[in-house]
């Protein structure tokens, strides 16, 4: 740690050397001379003094996975309060309620066949797979597409379909993957399928956990099976022979239970009532350490509040940190935010979540709103030493600036460089290694610099970002053909029923 610590330090200052004078002239020219002074000041501190490192470690490796409802993630809060308390930042824990408990213990899956001795593969169970014994048919159905489910004529009560994935680099093979497995998904309910198994999108027998198109309603078992397993049993049933499946899959299920956000909050000095709110989430799935997503992230919320703590920045408005919980089922945490924080919503003037890896920073989305691209550009201006940025206008869903966007509150999400997030994602391979230090510092001024400058923002200036109203956000939704995403996401309904959003 020490060494990795120095490393760091050395190429900061290398790579930086006339860093704060560079910040501290371009920010001068836009604010006064004190609030130019707390930005070249926190700019600074971000970029060269630092506990992510040592916080990253310990929320990976001491605490490890970190499910929304097991031990490790009430462990979690418990560091993530004591952490942001000792700050000296108020802090609060924001209880919610989840819709279930379902926390994957094993998952041992055999092949079959008469012709040949049986086999054993490596698997793993998606979010919500009921804990049972199944027995079945596997039918391979290609890629799962609408075509691929009308070729096969056959009755599949009792297959489990199994489909093949290309493979996944980078985030837009994540995309790719997840709309493949709706498609495949949707096919094998309506086809009366038993159950379905994915081939991994990844090499190297890596498995990863993702979420159904149904989150926390599924019912139907569904599995992901290691690439070289997969490509093995295509193999043979190609060469027309017939294999079963047989699956013995663990996991504690349960009723609703209560998890809960951590929340702390620098009151603002001039508009206490207005608010910008940044967040991370604490949860992560469990079969490596949630490490790129989204341990890095939760430690950068943590050192920005610590940072700006210590060196006695009173922004004008308040600057909320939120390390949510409950993400990976459906953004839970931050959609009980939104929730309980209904008359305080007009006055939130920014949500940015920070949740894809720790790859360099290059932008933010604006989630729709194109009004906001100008106003980010500017407060980028700061950092435009340490990165070229590129702000973009597309809607994210699946992560938890999500809600805001429904209730439309000016939302954005950080962009990064690819970097490893893509393949390590969800998989046992996210761990504490995986995360690029040096980029995840800078991240940290980049953060903290477009946070700062939102916060301080002239009046007239933020006034202009008005909260949407339910008709402007629904053809945002038309003009970038988001439905089927957000039925990928299960949120769709919710949305559309009134549910989930603003009236
Ligand atoms: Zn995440």
């Amino acid at each position: 740690m020490q060494i990795l610590t120095l490393f760091i330090m050395f190429n900061l200052r290398y790579l930086f050397p006339f860093l704060g004078f560079m910040l501290t002239l371009s920010v001068l020219t836009a604010q006064d001379s004190s609030e130019a002074e707390d930005f070249s000041l926190l700019l600074k501190a971000m970029l060269a003094e630092s506990s992510m490192e040592s916080d990253l470690y310990e929320l990976c490796d001491q605490i490890g996975g970190r499910v929304t409802g097991s031990e490790a993630n009430n462990l979690s809060v418990e560091w993530a309060y004591e952490k942001m308390s000792a700050t000296g930042v108020k802090t609060i824990k924001d209880p919610f309620e989840m819709p279930s408990l379902w926390l994957a213990e094993s998952t041992s899956m055999n092949i079959h066949s008469d012709q040949i001795p049986s086999f054993r593969v490596n698997a793993v169970s998606k979010y919500q797979t009921p804990a049972g014994n199944y027995k079945a048919k596997l039918t391979y159905l290609g890629a799962g597409t609408d075509e691929d489910f009308k070729e096969n004529t056959q009755d599949l009560s009792e297959s489990f379909v199994f489909v093949d994935a290309d493979i996944c680099l980078d985030i837009n093979g994540l995309f790719k993957e997840y709309t493949d497995a709706a498609i495949a998904e949707i096919n094998a309910r309506k086809r009366g399928a038993k159950g379905i198994i994915f081939m991994s999108s990844r090499p190297n027998k890596l498995l990863y956990r993702f979420i159904t198109t149904k989150t926390s309603d599924n019912k139907l078992p569904q599995f992901v099976m290691a690439r070289e397993d997969a490509k093995r049993c295509i193999r043979l049933i190609e060469d027309n022979l017939s294999l079963n499946v047989s699956i013995d899959c663990k996991a504690t299920q349960g009723e609703t239970f209560i998890s809960e956000n951590v929340i702390a909050e620098i009151k603002g000095s001039v508009y206490p009532e207005e608010v910008i709110i940044i967040g991370a989430h604490l949860d992560s799935w469990a079969l490596g350490t949630g490490a790129n997503d989204n341990a890095c992230n939760v430690s950068m919320m943590i050192d920005i509040a610590r940072q700006m703590k210590k060196l006695n920045i009173k922004p004008k408005r308040t600057i909320r940190f939120a390390l949510w919980n409950g993400e990976e089922q459906g953004y839970f945490g931050s959609w009980h935010y939104t929730k309980t924080h209904q008359d305080e919503l007009d006055n939130h003037k920014m949500a940015l979540s920070v949740d894809i890896g720790s790859g360099d920073i290059i932008g933010f989305f604006t989630n729709g709103r194109d009004d906001l691209i100008p106003f980010v550009d500017q407060c980028l201006a700061s950092v435009d030493s340490i990165g070229n940025y590129l702000n973009i206008n597309n809607p994210i869903v699946g992560t938890d600036n999500f809600d805001f966007m429904l209730e439309g509150v000016p939302n954005l999400v950080a962009i990064h460089k690819p970097a490893s997030y893509g393949l390590n994602y969800h998989a046992s391979s996210d761990t504490y290694d995986k995360v690029d230090l040096v980029a995840l510092n800078k991240n940290s001024a980049i953060v903290a610099a477009l946070v700062l400058s939102w916060a301080n923002a002239d009046k007239t200036r933020l006034d202009t970002f008005k909260r949407q109203s339910r008709s402007e956000i629904q053809s945002m939704f038309e003009k970038h053909d988001l439905e089927f995403t957000m039925r990928m996401f299960n949120v769709w309904e919710p949305w559309i029923n009134g549910s989930r959003g603003i009236e």
